[in-house]
Formats: structure tokens, sequence, C-alpha cells
């Protein structure tokens, strides 16, 4: 049965292999189990109940209380030829009486439906009529009222099931894995423990940072500007930190939009689009934003304020990078961030106990922002993984090399000015005075008399408020919460003064890109925008960044090379095989022959396949002795699929005399290259070395050494 899921996986799909958990998760389905299958977000949930649905002879029905992501995943199944559809509040009632009306034909392997419509008697009905396989429950956490997101509805999910004559089987879905959450999932919809699945929640593609002291807006000024053109989501806490900053970010010339409920629907609807269209670069939102959404190519999520756990927090960053890409997390800690949070419990509806149970959870997001180990350790340990793991090597803590500044005279200075206002004003007003600005209020409260006044002259007034908001967030002093917030020395400032303790403010982050600069990646960037404009569809759910980042290491020029991109199958070849393989060939600067020919060849291509591998009988001739462009010819293929043929017959360990494709000159100056820029992208390789060397060769080196390393 595997086998079978795994040929689906390809031929749908385009992917090689499932991943870890997804493996377990659909074996479990496939003997009939029901399964409760819990991966972190980008872990690839859908992937577990979509290719055991083509399996199964029945439909599948997926409950999922994101409207918005429906049309997406129904998109997203479409374009690569699995019918579905989605009856939701968003349709007419004409719309839903036709869609009901095509699934009684049996016109759909997938129905996609919000939990509120299992409420309508006469939907729950017609149901029963259906030969339904299988139920997956996606965001199972909205089961529990433990979950960050209880749906009452849910509650209907398990009598509706009940209800049919043959049981369909329940596969539940969620990132959220807390023990209360968990067993209120197995229990509410009976599934037994043993049918629990936990993969791993470590995001290997992920780099978290919590940024110190910082200025926040300087901080995102320099991260969006050295990132331009990737996109990212910005979380805020309240509707007016997310106006001011992306107006903030708009004046900067950075493409940016907003999303918070305070926006009329239309206006949200037109953000999110223009987002998922790779429109805008950078959403501003608060948590509003983001159930609903599967733009894959998120490539960083910045949080401006702290969350307020760390199950809501990994849910946010975890929709950066969900197409596998390297992309980063951070979160800009700042301590009066917290006040903020527990204002927020403390006016909540929630009941004393579970107050008690979010201020816990409020602490366990701060003491990650203060811990020193592996960020990304300290997370998964949270969700309870006991396996032993070894320190990212990626996150803030594990790379920061970055030295300490003693600022311990510029901190008594503070200090010493705070205290001698009266501990009455806020930072602004202390920064001028230890500036020694001459303005209105200072003279009228005489501070210009005080003899921390100009103490500081040498600083700008923006260094001396920055180093203040360090201050700040160190806990040395505290801010009040008043409308006009007033700076107030903590216990730790006196500990300072008392026992004359040293202060240390480490340099400020470095921020690199999050991308290497490729060419052609950045070409077929283009080629998938001007299709999702044409075609009305959002970039990725054309191909996926990891699909374009292979395509351009592979270089695909025939359609049969094209298949083997990952992400690739049979609909997106013949939907938009086409275009890229002409940019691609444009790009190398090889020539591209008409389609029909193309189309001739790869059929050819595909029957020789059956009795002795292509590949192989390009590999032949050239051990005969015939040259490239000789087999190019008699075998109506392009040079370039034929030395891909040979480099394929040789990484399958078949021997070549490698002086007939490069001298050992040549070869040298490849390596010395590789050495420099690695093997992860050609095109560097190729703009490195000189130009009598062609990507042949380069791949051929590569090959060479990849194949020494194994021995
Ligand atoms: P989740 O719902 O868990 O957040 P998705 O189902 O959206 O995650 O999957 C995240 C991404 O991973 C998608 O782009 C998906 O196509 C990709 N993906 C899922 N399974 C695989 C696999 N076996 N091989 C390669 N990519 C995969
Ligand atoms: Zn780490």
């Amino acid at each position: 049965m595997l086998q079978q899921a795994e040929k689906r996986l390809k031929e749908y799909f385009g992917y090689t292999s499932f991943r870890k958990g997804q493996k377990e998760i659909i074996e479990s389905v496939l003997k009939g189990k029901d399964t409760l299958a819990i991966m972190p977000t980008g872990g690839g949930k859908s992937i577990c109940y979509q290719v055991p649905a083509l399996l199964m002879d029945g439909m599948t029905i997926v409950i999922s209380p994101l409207i918005s992501l429906m049309k997406d995943q129904v998109d997203a199944l479409t374009s690569i030829g699995i019918s579905s559809t989605f009856i939701n509040s968003s349709l007419t009632a004409k719309e839903v009486k036709e869609r009901i009306a095509e699934i009684e034909e049996g016109a759909y392997k997938i129905l996609y439906i919000a939990p509120e419509r299992l409420e309508v008697e006469s939907f729950r009905t017609f149901l029963l009529t259906m030969n339904v396989s299988m139920v997956a429950v996606d965001e199972a956490h909205c089961i529990s009222q433990w979950g960050h997101d209880f749906r009452p509805s849910y509650r209907n999910i398990k009598r509706m099931i009940t209800a049919f004559v043959k049981k369909p089987l329940i596969l539940a879905l969620t990132a959220t894995a807390t023990k209360e959450v968990t067993e209120d999932i197995c229990e509410l919809l009976n599934i037994s423990a043993s049918s629990t699945y936990v993969t791993g929640f470590a995001r290997d593609n992920l780099t978290f940072n919590v940024i110190k002291g910082e200025n926040k807006r300087d901080y995102i000024m320099r991260y969006v500007k050295a990132n331009r053109d990737q996109a990212g989501i910005i979380y805020a806490a309240t509707r007016k930190e997310v106006d001011d900053l992306s107006q903030f970010l708009k004046k900067n010339g950075i493409k940016a939009g907003k999303y918070h409920a305070g926006l009329a629907e239309h206006e949200r609807a037109e953000q999110q689009d223009q987002f998922l269209f790779d429109q805008l670069d950078v959403m501003v939102a608060t948590n509003a934003f983001g159930m609903g959404i599967n733009k894959s190519n998120v490539r960083f999520v910045i949080h401006h304020n702290l969350p307020k756990n760390i199950e809501a927090y990994y849910q946010e960053a975890g929709r950066a990078g969900r197409d596998g890409e390297k992309s980063e997390c951070a979160i800009l800690f700042a301590a009066q961030d917290i006040q903020l949070q527990k204002f927020l419990i403390e006016q909540s509806t929630l009941s004393p106990d579970k107050k008690v149970h979010e201020y816990q959870k409020l602490q366990q997001m701060v003491d990650l922002c203060h811990t020193e180990k592996c960020l990304q350790t300290y997370i998964i340990e949270y969700f309870g993984e006991t396996t032993p793991h070894a320190p990212c090597g990626r996150c803030m803590n594990c790379t920061d090399t970055r030295s300490k500044i003693d600022v311990t005279r510029e901190a008594l200075m503070i200090f010493s000015c705070v205290k001698r206002m009266g501990e009455r004003f806020g930072k602004t007003l202390v920064a001028q005075v230890l500036k020694g600005s001459n303005n209105k209020r200072i003279n009228q409260f005489g501070f210009h008399k005080l003899s921390t006044y100009s103490l500081m002259k040498e600083k700008t007034e923006k260094q001396i408020v920055d180093l203040i908001d360090f201050l700040i967030a160190e806990g040395y002093l505290s801010l009040t919460n008043d409308k006009y917030p007033v700076l107030m020395l903590s216990n730790k400032a006196r500990e300072v003064i008392v026992d004359k303790l040293q202060i240390f403010k480490k340099e400020l982050v470095k921020i690199k890109s999050i991308e290497v600069n490729d060419d052609l990646f950045e070409r077929l960037k283009l080629v998938r925008r001007e299709l999702s404009v044409q075609l009305g569809v959002p970039p990725y759910i054309i191909f996926s960044d990891s699909s374009l980042r292979d395509m351009s290491s592979k270089c695909p020029t025939t359609e049969n090379e094209f298949l083997q991109v990952k992400g690739v199958a049979k609909t997106k070849l013949e939907h938009y095989g086409e275009k890229f393989i002409s940019a691609i060939c444009e790009f190398m600067n090889v020539e591209r022959t008409s389609s029909d020919q193309l189309q001739g060849r790869v059929a050819a291509d595909y029957i020789v396949s059956d009795k002795t591998a292509s590949h192989l009988i390009s590999y032949q001739l050239f051990q005969d002795g015939k040259s490239i462009k000789e087999i190019s010819e008699s075998r109506g293929l392009s040079v370039i699929t034929v030395q891909n043929h040979l480099i394929r017959a040789v990484e399958e360990g078949n021997p070549i005399e490698w002086s007939e494709i490069m001298t050992e000159a040549q070869e040298a100056l490849i390596a010395e290259k590789i050495i420099e820029l690695g093997t992860d992208m050609l095109k560097p390789l190729k703009e490195a070395l000189p130009e009598d060397i062609d990507y042949f060769q380069i791949k051929a080196a590569v090959c060479k050494l990849k194949l020494k390393s194994l021995k």
C-alpha cells in the first residue's frame, strides 16, 4: 500500500519520497486506524490526507476553520490534477446547490468544508448519503478548549461521523502538541493514544533570533533593506502599531501592506491578495493575519512585540519557509511588552484558573527570550520532545559572536538623571536633559541647572534614547503603564549603583541577506510572476520557491528533465513546462527546438526507456567513440540532453574517460572554485570560471568529486 502511496506522491505532487512523519501517519491511515497527526506548521500535513484520499474509493471530507485557505488548497489540488472542491459561506446558495449536485455525481475526490456547515441539518443528511471514506479534521486543536483557537462547532464532528452507516476513517491533524490538547483531541474524537504520531518539531530550514536592546524600527529597516524583494510578515501587538509601522515602512520606500481586524473586510481581502500575489513584500499585521495563509514563500517572520505564548509564537513564526527553503524568524524583545500581554490576560473574560495558566505560558515565552540555550532546542523541548537534540547551529544563541561593550558609565549617567528628575518623566525628556537641549519644558522645570544636564552632549538624542530602551529591555529601568509612560529605576539599577556591577551591551546584530543571489532563479521568479498575472493564480501555487531553486540548479532543457525537478509532475509539466524550459534555454544560451519536435522526442525518449534507459543508450554511443554532437544528431536529442545523459550514467557508476570531457588543468580550476563556492549552484561557478569552461564540464567535475567522496 505504501508503495502505491509513494507512486501517487511522485505522479501528482512530483516529490520523490515522504518525509519521516508522513510515512508513519499514512501507513496508519491506510491500515484503517483513526489517527492523530501532530506536525509543525510547514511539516507537510496536507499530504497526509491528500495522498490516502487518492487511494480510497469514496470521497474524503476535510474539515477546516480556514475559509480563505480552502480556495487555495482547492486551486493547488486542481493545478496538479486532483478533483476537489469546497463548500463554505463565501458561496451563494445557488453555487452551493450546484456543487452539491456535482458531489452527488461523484465529481470530487476531496471536499473541504467549514465546521459550521455541520450545524446545517439538510447538509448533514446529504453527507450521510455519500460514500465518505475519510474525514480529515484539520487544525484539530480547535476542538479543545485548551487550544488557542477553541471552536465550539468542532464538537459536532464526532456526532456527524458516528451517524454514518459505514463509519469513515478519522485523521485529525494539528501543529499544537501540548499534553492537554492532545489528550482532549483523542478523547473527543475517540482516537487511541497508540495511533498518535508526533513528528519532529524542529524546523531545519528556519533560523530563530531574539533581538534585544536595539531600536525596533532601525532593526526592521536594516532587515528589510538587506532582504529586498523577499516576502515577510511583521507581527505587531496592536492595530495602532500595525498602522504606524506599515506607514513608516511605506514612507521609506518598502512595499508594505497592513492587516488587522479594524479594516473593512474588502480592504483585508485586498491586502491579503496583494501579499499572496507577491505584489507586496512585507505584511505588517496583528495575529488576525495568517491563519488562512498558505503562501509557501514567506522568507521571514518578525515579531515586533512579544507573543502571548510559545504555541502562538511557533505557529506564527512557522509561516516562514513552508516550502523548505532557508528562512528567518526574529522576536524583537522589549521588557515593557510583557506588561502589555499581562494586561491582555487580565482584561480577558477567562476564568481565574485559565488566567493562571495563561500567565504561566507567558512566563515560558519570556524565558525563551532570555535563555542562552539553542532556541530551536528550547522550543522543541517545550513541545515535549524528549529525544536529545544537538544545538541547531543556526540560531542567535548558537552563532552569536558579537563582542560586548561596557556601557556602565553611560548607564549610571542615565540612572542619575532619572533620579534627579524625580522619576516623573518619560524617556524623551530625560534624553533631552542629558543631551543638554534648550527647550521650554527643560527651562520651565529648571532641569538646565541639574548636574546631569548636558552630561552626554557628545551623543545624539536618538543614541541616548536607544540606550535608555536597552536599559528598559534589560530591566534596569521600567516604564509605567500610563498614557505618558514615566521612567523609573528598578532594583536592578540600584544594585548596579550600590554593588558597583557592570553593564554590557552587545554590538548591533549583523544582518545578512537570507538568500544567495542566483540570476537564473530570479529570472524564473519573473516567469512565474508573469504567469501568475496571466492566470490569476498566486505565484506559489504555480511553483514553490523550492521548485524554482531546484530548476535553477538542474537547468532542465527538455520535458523529461523538467519532470525530474522537485514538485513537478505531469500536470505541472503540461501547464507550465514550455514557458519555464524556454526561459532556461534562453538563459543558458542553448537552442530550443520547436515544441512539436520536442514532444515527439520526449515520447521517443519514454518509449526507449521502457527497454534500455535512454541515458544508457547515449552513454553506450559515447563509449563507442561517437561525439556528443553526433549522438545528438542521430538521436534527435539536444546537446544538453545528451550531456545530462552522460552525467547520469556516470553517477550511476558507469566508467568514463574524463579526459574526453575536460583537461586536467580545467578540472583543477573548477575544483578550486568548488571549494570556494560549493556545489549548490552552478551559475556562480560558471561566472567565476574562464568563458571556455562550459556547464557540462562543471557538472562533470562536480560529479567526479562527488563520486570520489563516496569512495
Ligand atoms: P502544513 O499544513 O503542515 O503547514 P503543508 O502541507 O502546507 O504543511 O506543506 C508544507 C510544504 O511542504 C508544501 O509546500 C508541500 O508541498 C511541501 N511538502 C509536503 N510534503 C512533502 C514531501 N514529502 N516532499 C517534499 N515537499 C513536501
Ligand atoms: Zn540553535
